[in-house]
């Protein structure tokens, strides 16, 4: 006979969506059990820069950063148009702020501000220069005793030979490593540090971004006993008169069927890699392959699979089915290939990106989600990969970095030789390097160059937004992310298209409930994060768009299951 185990709430995945619900629901007296497909923890969320956009968030207030509901809900419907999902979307702007007060009260979840991290659409209607968007203070990894074991690690390609570095000032601070003492020292301690930890632990202690949000998030659970069971995926839902009672888990031991009386939150990361429906959904990706993810790639969309038998249904009629990233790939020593995701770089003075015809197509400083849709946009028709080229010249590469490729003094010669930098001593070499048309694009950067001296874009205004100049380096004036390509040899680094996270989740309502036949919720069945369809209509408003819902939504679905409706 199957063994048993019963609980009140049974959460599946340990990623944010998953933990927010299972801590939540464990405050408001639920008995709650995890069960995580991997054998480490933290899925995604503990890869991610950890940034959460919540509107009017109790940060700004204390801030005196001026926001509303009202304002956000406006920038929402102008975001999303004909998706706007008004009742989810009130549910997300009411909930956001108590989510957050609720977690920095009673666990172990803090955040900071990024009182300068502008929407990503500044100029719309009731969008915001900054103030939305908070991110995971950083943890101490100490904290977590032995389960720092299994913590999922970070992003390898975005850590600095495996030092996890914090967003805004810390990584100003590698910036301006050759620059300034202050920055040098700070860096060196840093370094020192991480080096001692390494030995001690085998791993970074100091966790920032998405490590530190996932380590607080299980520390929180942790501490208030929640069983959090590794390598147990959740395979069927249980049915009672049309209730989901529970799920049947695999475990080392066998299947275990886990009853729970008030239902199962599906929270496993949505389905990044699924084929099949990469194949159905993506449109450069016809047969499900040509496609980089840096997430996990236990996230195979399992969530929708265990819900499809109730009569759920999934967004697919949203116009992106996932949040797009343009990613390179990292070659690596034993022959694997690493996901780069490109947030930054292409923003920096001097960086321009075009595509096999020599030429631009977009305002690179815009955001991931929006550079993707326009590559693919620009290379409609054309044979082969879709994919493009950031390129910039000798002092931006070694001021800056491209990618991968680190800034003066880290090394670049065993990435010229793997091959992922392309280098010519002048523009044709290079365009020749990377099987660029090389007359036009000859010509693209001399138009670029000749309105760049004067920190001037024409053709793509970047540096025109809030959000551009974000990004770019406050020191070159006029325009932070305007400087011209002129110094050689020259450089490229070839980007495709991989995404953060998928989109078209599961169809819920704004208690979290997922619906199944004519619209109905499934009682007992719950989605949070990436397996609930988006709430921003396939767009991406802000810095931290996934990560806010995914929280705020499990703390909605625990709430519900423990008798409280919001
Ligand atoms: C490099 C990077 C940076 C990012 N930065 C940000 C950011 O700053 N802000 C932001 O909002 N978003 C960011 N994102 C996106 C964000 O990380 C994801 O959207 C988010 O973490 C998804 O959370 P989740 O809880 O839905 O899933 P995950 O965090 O992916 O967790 C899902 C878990 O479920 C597990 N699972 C899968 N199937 C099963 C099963 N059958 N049974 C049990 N468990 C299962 C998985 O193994 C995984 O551990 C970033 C993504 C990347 C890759």
């Amino acid at each position: 006979m199957m063994k048993t185990h019963d609980c009140d709430l049974l959460v599946v995945g340990s990623g944010a969506g998953g933990m927010a619900a299972a801590v939540t629901a464990k405050l408001h007296g639920l008995d709650v059990l995890v069960v995580e497909k991997e054998a480490v923890y933290g899925g995604t969320t503990a890869r991610s820069g950890g940034w959460l956009w919540i509107p009017a968030n109790p940060l700004a207030a204390r801030e005196g950063i001026a926001d509303s509901k009202e304002a956000a809900r406006t920038y929402l419907q102008h975001e999303a148009g004909n998706h706007f999902d008004a009742e989810r979307v009130d549910a997300f702007l009411q909930n956001g702020p108590q989510m957050v007060d609720f977690f920095e009260s009673k666990t172990a979840v803090k955040f900071v501000l990024g009182p300068q991290f502008s929407d990503y659409h500044p100029d719309a209607p009731g969008a915001l220069a900054g103030g939305r968007s908070i991110c995971a203070e950083p943890f101490d990894g100490n904290e977590l005793g032995d389960n720092i074991k299994t913590l999922r690690p970070p992003l390898k390609e975005i850590t600095f030979v495996g030092m996890m570095i914090g967003s805004g000032k810390e990584l100003l601070h590698f910036f301006n490593v050759t620059r300034s003492v202050v920055s040098a020292a700070y860096v060196a301690k840093l370094l020192v540090k991480y080096m001692r930890d390494v030995t001690l632990h085998g791993r970074a202690m100091r966790l920032t971004n998405g490590n530190a949000l996932a380590g607080r998030l299980a520390k929180s659970a942790f501490d208030l006993g929640i069983p959090l069971w590794l390598e147990a995926p959740a395979q069927e839902l249980l049915r009672e008169n049309g209730a989901v009672t529970g799920a049947v888990i695999g475990t080392k031991d066998g299947p275990v069927r886990v009853n729970a009386r008030k239902g199962v939150v599906l929270a496993t990361g949505g389905f990044p890699h699924d084929i099949e429906r990469r194949k159905q959904l993506y449109p450069h990706a016809p047969t499900g392959q040509e496609h980089w993810s840096p997430t996990p790639s236990s996230n195979t969309g399992d969530g929708i699979k265990l819900a499809r038998p109730l009569g759920a249904h999934t967004a697919d009629e949203l116009p992106n089915a996932a949040a797009w990233v343009p990613v390179s790939r990292v070659p690596w020593s034993d022959g694997s290939f690493g996901t780069f995701p490109h947030f930054i770089d292409r923003a920096k003075p001097g960086v321009i990106a075009v595509t096999r015809t020599g030429r631009r197509f977009v305002n690179e400083g815009n955001c991931y989600h929006d550079f993707c849709q326009a590559l693919v946009q620009a290379t409609k028709g054309q044979s082969g990969e879709i994919c493009a080229w950031l390129i910039c010249d000798h002092p931006t590469l070694r001021r800056y970095g491209l990618g991968h490729v680190k800034p003066f003094p880290v090394p670049i010669a065993h990435q010229l030789k793997n091959g992922y930098l392309k280098r010519g001593r002048t523009l044709s070499e290079l365009a020749q390097a990377c099987g660029i048309d090389p007359q036009a694009f000859g010509h693209t950067v001399a138009e670029y160059n000749r309105h760049a001296v004067r920190g001037e874009d024409p053709e793509f205004h970047k540096g025109s937004t809030a959000y551009n100049r974000y990004l770019g380096d406050p020191t070159v004036k006029p325009n932070p992310c305007i400087a011209p390509v002129q110094t050689g040899p020259f450089y490229a680094v070839q980007v495709v298209i991989g995404d953060l996270g998928s989109f078209a989740g599961l169809k819920t309502d704004a208690q979290a409930r997922v619906l199944g036949e004519n619209g109905q919720p499934v009682p007992g069945l719950y989605a949070a994060g990436n397996d609930m369809a988006s709430i921003m209509g396939g767009n991406y408003p802000g810095g931290g768009i996934t990560l806010g819902p995914a929280m705020t939504f499990g703390y909605i679905a625990a709430r519900h299951a423990a008798g409280i409706a919001t």
